[in-house]
């Protein structure tokens, strides 16, 4: 048996992989909902703009995302979302 620290690697070796899933069309990424389990393309959610930018279950209406834009960076809060179905090639 393999020992944890044997398996632990820093963020940094994720990149890779993760870098195919934050370059695609955000519009035909399919998300969970993480109160009602409805699932459907970031694309067909109700979007709500003010100080940010808030994306809603067009089911339940609870908030998907929020996020909000800065001078060289950008915040993406998650936590209405259960799981992102990301296309890769
Ligand atoms: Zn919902």
């Amino acid at each position: 048996m393999r020992h944890v620290d044997e398996m632990m690697l820093d963020g940094n070796a994720a990149a890779g992989d993760m870098s195919q899933g934050f370059s695609v069309d955000i519009t035909s990424v399919v998300s969970t909902c993480a109160h009602c389990g409805s699932t459907g393309p970031l694309g067909g959610a109700h979007l709500f703009i003010g100080a940010g930018s808030v994306l809603r279950c067009t089911v339940c209406d609870c908030v998907l995302l929020r996020f909000v834009t800065a001078p060289g960076r950008m915040f993406i809060e998650l936590t209405g979302i259960r799981v992102l179905e990301i296309p890769t090639a």
